[in-house]
């Protein structure tokens, strides 16, 4: 199946740099069950096509897995091959992630522009049919066209089938059009979803981070897209995650340069203020592998300590390290992990003495720290909120690292003393808090500690 995106907007070829290929070359990339090849039917300054074709293999869809068992036998017979499904979901990450991700190396000045954009699935199976296509994509902004196919041209009376050749018009940036085509498409299908797995919910909250929360249909897109979680999908996800190209957001990435001494240090001067501070409940936001959370269960101080991340998959880790299974009763009850995202408001979040995000900021893309800011100063609202990160200056100092490269793999911007504490007092100044600042780690005259700290205190308590 065929899914093509043009756009009419001056040099239209730029559309080959927000999408990594060349205009001028067939690429083609593997998936296990099949290959994606993306390819230009027309690339002048006036209009470019990037067409994406999913040729699937039938037979190595019902090859078994890695593991062993026997993968489901319906994939003998079906429509899979011929319709747009999850699988093209699968296509896109692996041949558009960094445009998906909105990176661009050589024009980053294009990555959040708006194009007008127009994008046909040429058999997309529709569960719900013309209205339900509608409601997922005219709120978003998508002028609608459909056309859609009878179930058999010989027997008129048989009515028409699921399959419908679909083409959107909207003018949005690329990235967020790729979001919205990974999420909708199997929803729209919602039949046997192919990569469902704990990680899908993370991807959804990253895909779907501007756009879900306000969409009128949201409830029934996370419950399609969530569906048949269980051993079966799970055997599709092996073998299909395989060819994801996107790297999971947990901490297994390795810190490439820092000494963890580091990070120890952080966390304890962390755990010493908040017990300076004499705050009794705390929710450590983008707790990770839950090590301050370990730190925190130490001190009986803490009578109430929250953990949320984004990764289900460090929660997972953290619920291990903490032993959550065998901790006594009365220790269990101190404590709770949540999955949840900093960009989306969270009752769960309210009522606590102290917020802490140790080394998170870095991790959101600089547009999305509006959203982080509101949901922690504004709707959470901790009297005292503690927010650590890189300082970047001190980058020099690591050999290791060569100039304008970040200390780790996802982080999404560094900043320099200055830039940390403009934001921080910006936002104290705004969400009415006073804010202090602490440097962490070794201190050098020139450029400054490795980490630094920000201690903010409601100014209205
Ligand atoms: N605070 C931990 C982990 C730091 S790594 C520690 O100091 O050890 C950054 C963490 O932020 C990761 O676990 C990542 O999953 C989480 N994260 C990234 N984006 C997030 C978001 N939008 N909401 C919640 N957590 C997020």
């Amino acid at each position: 199946m065929l899914l093509t995106i043009t756009t009419t907007r001056y040099p239209a070829t730029d559309l080959g740099y927000l999408l990594h290929k060349h205009p001028a070359k067939v690429q083609t990339f593997p998936l296990t069950a099949g290959d994606v090849h993306v390819f230009y039917p027309e690339a002048t300054e006036e209009k470019c096509t990037a067409a994406l074709l999913l040729d699937l293999d039938p037979v190595r869809l019902t090859r078994k897995s890695p593991g062993g068992n026997d993968f489901a036998l319906e994939l003998y017979v079906n429509d899979r091959p011929y319709v747009a499904s999850s699988f093209m979901s699968a296509a896109i990450s692996q041949a558009y992630s960094s445009a998906m991700n909105g990176r661009c190396k050589d024009k980053p000045e294009l990555v959040d522009v708006a194009f007008p954009l127009e994008v046909t699935l040429s058999v997309l199976p529709v569960n719900g049919g013309e209205p339900l296509l509608r409601s997922l994509f005219e709120p978003l902004g998508y002028e609608v066209n459909v056309q859609s196919f009878p179930l058999d041209t010989q027997y008129a009376e048989w009515g028409q089938s699921r399959y419908y050749e679909v083409t959107l018009k909207n003018n949005i940036p690329l990235w967020m059009l790729l979001s919205q085509l990974y999420v909708l498409i199997p929803v729209c299908d919602n039949d046997k979803h192919y990569f469902i797995g704990n990680h899908e919910i993370e991807k959804l909250m990253e895909k779907g981070r501007d756009w879900l929360e306000s969409h009128p249909a949201k409830e029934l897109i996370v419950r399609r897209y969530m569906k048949h979680l269980g051993p079966l999908t799970r055997q599709a996800l092996d073998l299909i995650m395989k060819d994801e190209a996107m790297p999971e957001e947990t901490e297994d990435t390795p810190v490439p340069v820092e000494k963890i001494r580091l990070h120890d240090l952080r966390l304890q001067t962390v755990r010493d203020l908040l017990l300076e501070q004499q705050v009794t409940s705390v929710a450590d936001l983008g707790c990770g592998e839950g090590k301050l959370l370990k730190l925190l269960a130490e001190k009986s101080a803490f009578t109430r300590i929250l953990g949320m991340d984004v990764s289900y998959r460090s929660l997972e880790i953290a619920g291990e390290k903490l032993k959550l299974d065998r901790m006594p009763e009365k220790q269990r009850k101190r404590l709770e992990l949540i999955q949840g995202s900093l960009l989306y408001k969270d009752k769960r979040l309210s009522g606590f003495d102290a917020a802490t995000l140790v080394e998170v900021i870095e991790h959101l893309d600089p547009p999305r720290l509006a959203a982080l800011e509101k949901v922690v100063f504004e709707y959470a609202r901790p009297g005292l909120v503690i927010i650590t990160t890189v300082n970047a200056e001190y980058n020099i100092k690591y050999e290791s690292l060569t100039a304008g490269t970040f200390r780790h793999n996802d982080h999404r911007f560094e900043w320099t003393r200055p830039e940390f504490e403009a934001w921080a007092a910006e936002v104290a100044a705004r969400f009415g808090y006073t804010v202090t600042f602490k440097p962490l780690g070794e201190w050098d005259d020139a450029v400054g500690a490795p980490s630094q700290l920000a201690l903010f205190t409601i100014a209205d308590t």
